[in-house]
């Protein structure tokens, strides 16, 4: 059932994640960045699970704008407008529905990643977070359109999302703080691609 408890538990196990994969991201971010990615999402994330506990709104939709607007303010760096806006996009996708379907889940994440890539102009391949999520939300349509189970759709989802990440290594960064190293930015993987794989496999782990 996607409901907003389904919504709100998805935020808090990526609140979870990310504060036990905080010191990986961090050290991540250290090698290409500032070195400060891994405690930026801790924080937004941590606000979040905060303003879902002050007031959880009834509809996903409503949910995942609070939780972007939440991310905007407290995250900061590049990556706090982005995830912002990548919450915010699918919020207003689904509406305001009580309850959303495997279609209009994948057709939200699709409407997430358009907005990170119309706010951050970065393609597959500038060794950002768009490497993981384009793979996993292409991965996740296309399962709901053979028809699969939410569960099987998101399992294909979070495999797609890590492999996009890991894929990130061998590149060079074209885009944000790490493409300023040039090729001294190739043979690492790149933190926002590593959380946005924790935010798609936390997203599987609920729905397990
Ligand atoms: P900052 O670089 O400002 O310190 P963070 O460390 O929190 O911010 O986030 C860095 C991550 O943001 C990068 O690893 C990359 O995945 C992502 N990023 C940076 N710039 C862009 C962009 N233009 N488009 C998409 N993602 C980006
Ligand atoms: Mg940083
Ligand atoms: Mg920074």
């Amino acid at each position: 059932m996607l409901d907003a408890g389904f919504f709100a538990a998805w935020v808090e196990e990526a609140a979870r994640s990310v504060l036990a994969g905080k010191d990986r991201l961090t050290r991540l971010d250290t090698a290409i960045g500032d070195g400060d990615h891994g405690t930026n999402l801790d924080r937004g994330l941590t606000a979040a699970v905060q303003a879902l506990a002050d007031h959880r709104p009834a509809t996903p939709g409503a949910l995942l704008v609070l939780v972007g607007g939440t991310l905007i303010r407290r995250v900061g760096g590049a990556s706090g407008p982005l995830y912002g806006t990548a919450f915010r996009e699918a919020g207003k996708a689904l509406g305001e529905e009580p309850e959303v379907s495997p279609g209009a889940l994948a057709g939200a994440l699709e409407a997430a990643v358009d907005g990170v890539r119309s706010l951050g102009s970065a393609a597959e391949g500038d060794k950002t977070m768009v490497d993981a999520l384009a793979p996993a939300v292409r991965a996740l349509a296309q399962a709901v359109r053979e028809g699969r189970d939410v569960r099987e759709a998101l399992d294909a989802a979070a495999a797609a999302a890590r492999g996009g990440a890991e894929a990130t290594v061998p590149m060079q960064a074209r885009k944000g703080r790490a493409s300023y190293l040039g090729p001294r930015s190739v043979g690492h993987e790149d933190p926002g691609a590593a959380s946005a794989a924790l935010l798609v496999e936390a997203l599987r782990t609920v729905a397990a």
